[in-house]
């Protein structure tokens, strides 16, 4: 049995996909170690592994996340926190380090103490059509120009790293022999140009402990769902347009408001249920449609359960996701400021009465379940670690 060690951002989006990876590998019976932020802590261990906090508490996210406060961002963070995460790891003496695609420390460590590391990436992996936000980029340079003295920061940041092997600027796609990719082949844009050391696992979606306050039981075909996702402010016009579209179409609409408070939106037809959080994966389980941000989470589970969505893109990574989910026929979007009560309606009825839109989505939703989720991705780092051992210790 093996000791491994994640490293990970303080995102949710990136850290969730690696928990049930997580807790597959501690059931086969390995060590695992999990070096995070404080905000992380409860939901790590619950997967069973070692917490181990990064010094100084909670990191604010770069605001706003242009590509160069990423980028200094990400710099500085490795290079305050290497000495003590080295500390760390001397002591736990992992096999291997498991880091996110844009979690510097993971590479620079793992090299220090000559450890083997793969990667893991959570959005898509990236290419030419799906680019990486830290690559050397028109956006970059400009802001640089505009900025001088973030780029500095950054330069500052990235001269204590040198020598570790890190490249100059792409921080957010460190790639190793081997980087897992927590969506499916079929999904990934342009897949077919990636080599063998990237392994689209699918979705890793594991257990989530019920929800008994949700009244599951009680909603009514058809359940018609929307979600603007956890990070940013939903804004309560917008989920309350999505409300009075859907209403007049579904049995029971349901809005997960995240941030916002549902009082917020106003009076509302009497089949919406608006709660800030409601357990996703059993709504969209029973879902015949997904109105949702785009967020490669939800939008990877809307896809494993097979549902048709409209993609409203609130930021980041989000219109490329739109964009491949249109491109594949298993879903409409629309951007923010066309959002009317009319036009949502309009496409929320085109994607419940045209079949196509359904079938692309069964296709991908096979091709998602196919990849093999959290299982597969513990294969991968169990043949990694030892080609011999590989499925040796797998209980299916
Ligand atoms: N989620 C949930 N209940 C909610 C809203 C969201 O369980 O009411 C979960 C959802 O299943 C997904 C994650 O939160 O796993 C949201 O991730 P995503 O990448 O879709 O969006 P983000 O919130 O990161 O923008």
């Amino acid at each position: 049995m093996s000791t491994i060690a994640f490293l990970n951002i303080a995102m949710h989006g990136r850290v969730n996909p690696t928990l049930p990876v997580v807790a597959e590998l501690v059931r086969r019976g390995h060590t695992v170690s999990y070096h995070t932020s404080p905000a992380f802590a409860a939901e790590v261990e619950a997967a069973g592994a070692t917490v181990h906090l990064y010094p100084g508490g909670d990191q604010p996210l770069p605001d706003p996340p242009t590509p160069l406060t990423l980028l200094r961002g990400l710099a500085e963070t490795a290079a305050a926190l290497r000495p003590a995460l080295l500390a760390d790891l001397r002591a736990v003496r992992p096999d291997l380090v498991v880091h996110d695609s844009a979690c510097p420390w993971g590479p620079v460590v793992a090299r220090e103490l000559g450890v083997r590391a793969a990667s893991s990436f959570t959005t898509f992996a990236f290419n030419r059509q799906a680019p990486s936000p830290t690559r050397i980029s028109r956006e970059l340079l400009a802001e640089a120009v505009a900025r001088p003295g973030a780029a500095i920061g950054y330069l500052r940041a990235r001269w204590k790293l040198r020598g570790h092997g890190l490249p100059l600027t792409d921080l957010g796609n460190l790639r190793q022999p081997l980087n897992l990719v927590y969506t499916s082949r079929a999904f990934q844009i342009g897949a077919d140009g990636f080599d063998r050391s990237y392994r689209f696992v699918g979705p890793s979606i594991g257990a989530r402990p019920a929800d008994p306050s949700f009244p599951i039981d009680e909603l009514k075909d058809p359940i018609l769902y929307a979600s603007l996702g956890t990070v940013f402010d939903a804004d309560p016009r917008l989920l309350g347009t999505f409300a009075a579209a859907l209403a007049p179409l579904g049995g029971t609409v349901v809005v997960a408001t995240g941030n916002t408070d549902p009082a917020r939106l106003g009076p509302l037809p009497g089949n919406v249920i608006a709660r800030q959080s409601v357990p996703q994966l059993d709504v969209l389980a029973r879902a015949a449609l997904f109105i949702t941000h785009g967020g490669m989470n939800g939008t990877n589970e809307a896809l494993r359960a097979g549902v048709p969505m409209l993609v409203v893109p609130q930021g980041a990574d989000q219109p490329l996701v739109a964009s491949r989910v249109v491109g594949l026929g298993a879903g409409l979007s629309l951007r923010t400021d066309e959002v009317r009560e009319d036009v949502v309606r309009a496409l929320a009825r085109r994607l419940l009465d045209e079949p196509r839109f359904r079938e692309a989505a069964g296709v991908l939703r096979d091709a998602q379940l196919d990849a093999g989720g959290y299982h597969r991705a513990a294969d991968e780092l169990e043949r990694y670690l030892d080609p011999a051992m590989a499925g040796a210790s797998r209980r299916d």
